[in-house]
């Protein structure tokens, strides 16, 4: 079983995978912090432009035989894929929370997550399936078929060192393609053991390849003709530039980007469910997930008890390394993002907001050295307001008050993001207004994260998300297949003769 001791007793540098083999990069490196104590454990390659194409190339050419595996024989691989994954799942998670600093039980929460991802693609004989109309004239028959599209590419964030990456790679190549993944530089280390675990499998040499590397690597990726298709998930201004690039180049590319995600809060709903709701979306893994609460919308007179109630309750959150029983909330990827969140405080501050709890200078119960920020709460905060607006992606909420429904809904409405938002409310009338009119992707009722399952389509609208067909779901089966038709006449002797023009 894997512990946190067990993977973090080396400074451990990441290969590289390029047509099934492990090989170092001859690029520059940098040395990877734990988040949680400030320690060295990882140095990283930025992979050279002959890597890159060498990795692609890799995959080009192991497309061709790849596409022709009967597909219930790629959902084989799949289902022995989902076997390696559980057996080494507690390794993976105290990978993930050694590397990402969130809490352990996070981190298995994630990889679940992850894993369902790999399910969903154990079914893809079924997902593949086209559609037949026969006589679609005389003694005509039209198939449409999904094909595999070639190589695709994936370029996941920091903040799940797992479950993100395992939106991408598993799907696509259940469908029929070849992959390259670029891990985030913050995070390598998850995915060497999630590819190394998927050859396990008996996968053939090429299938999935590995680079590393930041933006000179993923430039090398969106301009190679070879590569068909982009996964991308990060913050908003580089999906942004992602899509445009990667569709300049030609190809089809789905780019989840940022988040300011609000909850509203109605009167008369189960207020301690929304305050439990509310700590754990809005403070679990430090406040660095896109599904995150950012903004309370506190309706009416729900305001005042709310603010109460969430801040008795993080007064009894504690900070520490992820790994320790006793952390209920890890520190933040590294100082620059502490710093980023920090100075945030300060602009809420001089923006006028109450600050409520100051999560500035909290200490780690475990006296380590990593990058802690506390939970942090503004109330009185105001729309227009920077720290109602910008993703911080930390531990930091934001109360506004709103008079009505109506108000509410113009907040969330007039955010640049749409993610996800929840409602909390005991009609069911103001719980279907709601969803019907948030222009967001993702929306929960009664419930705190809106979460992603695999068999439905996931992503955000607005600036959250950059393209056409989401994650997940048939989306992905989608995205990552090309429809053909097929219009097919095979007349008979007796046939022949009777069809006329
Ligand atoms: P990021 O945008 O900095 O990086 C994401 C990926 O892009 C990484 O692999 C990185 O190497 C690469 N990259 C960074 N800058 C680049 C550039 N200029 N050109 C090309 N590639 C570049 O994001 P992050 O800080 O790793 O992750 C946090 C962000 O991801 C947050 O904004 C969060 O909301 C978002 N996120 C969104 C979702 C979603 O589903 N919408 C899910 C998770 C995280």
């Amino acid at each position: 079983m894997g512990t946190i001791a067990s993977v973090a007793n080396k400074i451990y540098t990441c290969p590289i995978c390029v047509g099934g083999k492990w090989i170092h990069s001859t690029g520059r490196t940098e040395t990877l912090l734990n988040p949680a104590t400030g320690e060295p454990i990882t140095t990283v390659p930025h992979c050279t432009a002959e890597e890159v194409g060498a990795a692609v190339g890799a995959a080009h050419a192991a497309f061709d035989s790849w596409r022709q595996v009967p597909v219930p024989e790629r959902a084989q691989y799949m289902f022995r894929y989902r076997e390696q994954l559980v057996a080494h799942a507690e390794e993976l998670a105290a990978l993930i929370t050694l590397e990402h600093g969130k809490t352990l039980d996070e981190s298995r929460g994630s990889l679940g997550r992850g894993i369902e991802a790999v399910e969903f693609a154990c079914s893809i004989p079924t997902l593949m399936k086209g559609e037949t109309i026969t006589d679609i004239s005389n003694g005509i028959d039209s198939t449409a078929m999904r094909q595999p599209i070639g190589v695709c590419v994936g370029i996941p964030p920091f903040n799940f060192p797992a479950m993100v990456p395992m939106w991408m790679f598993p799907i696509a190549i259940a469908c029929g393609n070849t992959f390259v993944m670029k891990p985030s530089e913050r995070v390598p280390r998850t995915v060497v053991r999630l590819i190394e675990l998927l050859y396990e499998t008996g996968l053939p040499a090429g299938v999935c390849n590995l680079v590393h590397g930041g933006k000179e690597v993923v430039d090398a990726l969106l301009t190679d003709p070879r590569v068909k298709a982009v996964s991308f998930v990060g913050s908003t201004p580089v999906a942004k530039a992602i899509y445009e690039k990667a569709a300049a180049n030609g190809k089809r590319v789905q780019a989840m980007g940022g988040a300011k995600n609000h909850l509203v809060v109605m009167p008369g709903c189960d207020m301690k469910a929304a305050a439990k709701a509310i700590l754990g979306a809005a403070f679990g893994c430090s406040g660095q997930r896109c599904l995150a609460t950012s903004v309370v919308v506190a309706v009416g007179e729900a305001g005042d008890p709310l603010v109460r109630e969430l801040a008795e309750a993080v007064d009894k959150i504690s900070l520490g390394t992820g790994s320790h029983p006793k952390t209920h909330m890890g520190p933040v990827i590294s100082a620059a993002a502490r710093e980023r969140i920090v100075s945030y405080i300060g602009v809420g501050k001089s923006e006028g907001a109450a600050l409520v709890r100051d999560g500035r200078g909290a200490k780690p119960h475990d006296d380590t050295a990593g990058y802690y920020v506390g939970p942090t709460i503004f109330d009185k905060v105001r729309p227009e307001m920077r720290i109602a607006k910008e993703e911080i992606f930390g531990p930091v909420l934001a109360v506004v008050r709103a008079k009505n429904l109506d108000e509410a809904i113009d907040v969330v409405n007039s955010s640049a993001f749409g993610n996800a938002t929840s409602v909390f409310t005991a009609s069911g009338a103001e719980a279907r207004e709601y969803a019907s009119r948030v222009q967001v992707g993702m929306v929960g009722v009664n419930v705190g994260v809106p979460s992603p399952a695999a068999y439905l389509p996931f992503a955000g609208w607005k600036g959250s998300f950059f393209g056409d067909l989401h994650a997940l779901g048939k989306d992905a089966v989608q995205f990552y297949t090309e429809t053909k038709v097929v219009t097919s006449r095979w007349p008979s002797h007796d046939t022949e003769h009777k069809i006329t023009f």
